[in-house]
């Protein structure tokens, strides 16, 4: 590794903490941190990858965002309350601007979810950022996919669909002013962090939506040997997408780009009958919008239903390969 790399490692990706229970970060080989006992360690990891996870005008700042908020999405989707992470970075060319840019809006949101930095990987090639986010929680409190059950009632979080209107529209060059809503929930998702941490509570199973509520509740449906009805008319959608469809598309929702493309990074939740109140009394105090939408089944399948008519869906969110 060249000087210069170190340099931009000790410039741009070295931060202030406070946080205890790390014992060493950066500068070495491993980073040295300590889990409570008790508790368990969650890890994740997710990359985002110019002209693929993001279209290569997007900003410094809605990168950094992005790539630290997808991966806290993980977490939160587990119930887990973040605490490391590592980055990997590729860069194509040392730019003093961009990395500025890059690592304040970083450390902005190390800050705000008390993370640490613990380490990482500087490189040179096509731009690329892979966080690994590691994070806590209490042994018998995790969501997880694989704990759906019959008869439990399924939830969102936010509303769906938005991300996918905001890159239609940069893919199509629509300059809308209107629909700069969708667009900023491209690029800015919003982890659903602290009502997860909360959630565990309530709900045994989860899961973030990155790639659409049609292939992630799939997740759960497979893991869980279940099945689920949704009912599209409770599908929760902005006032901004609502917008989309009547300007742009003769007032039709279209509901495989709002179910299959993803992006959304809002929770998809299951809850039993008796702790819907408990759950809805949660979000309040979150001021989160949760939405029911059906109902975990056992035959099986996913089945959405529109005013009674069912409705089949092609897409199933997006295929790398
Ligand atoms: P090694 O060659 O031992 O793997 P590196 O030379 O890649 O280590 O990195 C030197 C130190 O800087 C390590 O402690 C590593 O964790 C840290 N580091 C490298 N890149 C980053 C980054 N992008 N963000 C945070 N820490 C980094
Ligand atoms: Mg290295």
């Amino acid at each position: 590794m060249s000087s210069s790399e170190f340099d931009v490692i000790k410039k741009y990706f070295t931060f202030d903490h406070n946080r205890d229970d790390v014992k060493l970060a950066g500068g070495d080989d491993c980073a040295i941190v300590i889990a409570p006992p008790g508790k368990q360690l969650l890890v994740t990891t997710d990359t985002l990858i110019e002209g693929v996870h993001f279209p290569p005008q997007t900003s410094a700042e809605d990168i950094a965002y992005k790539s630290i908020m997808v991966n806290l999405s993980d977490l939160a989707a587990m119930g887990a309350t973040p605490a490391w992470l590592t980055l990997a970075i590729t860069l194509p060319e040392i730019n003093e601007s961009w990395l500025q840019k890059f690592s304040s809006q970083f450390e902005a949101l190390l800050t705000e979810f008390n993370l640490c930095l613990i380490g990482g990987d500087t490189t040179k090639g096509p731009l690329s950022i892979t966080i690994q986010a590691m994070g806590l929680s209490e042994k018998d409190k995790i969501m997880r996919r694989d704990r759906a059950e019959v008869g439990d009632k399924i939830y969102v979080t936010g509303e769906l669909g938005d991300a996918a209107i905001g890159l239609h529209t940069i893919q199509k060059d629509i300059t809308d002013a209107t629909l700069l809503p969708c667009k900023n929930r491209l690029n800015r998702p919003e982890a659903r962090v602290k009502f997860g941490e909360d959630l565990n509570s309530f709900s045994n199973c989860a899961i973030d939506m990155s790639d659409g509520l049609v292939s992630d509740l799939g997740h759960i449906v497979n893991a869980s040997h279940c099945g689920a009805d949704i009912d599209l008319s409770a599908v929760p959608l902005s006032l901004c997408a609502l917008g989309y469809f009547k300007r742009y598309s003769n007032n039709e929702i279209d509901w495989s780009m709002v179910l299959t493309q993803g992006d959304d990074y809002e929770l998809c939740f299951t809850v039993n009958k008796h702790n819907q109140q408990a759950v809805e009394s949660l979000a309040n105090k979150h001021q989160l919008k949760v939405t029911c939408i059906g109902e975990i089944t056992n035959s099986g399948v996913m089945s959405f239903y529109n005013n009674g008519q069912k409705v089949e869906f092609s897409r199933t969110g997006f295929k790398h390969f």
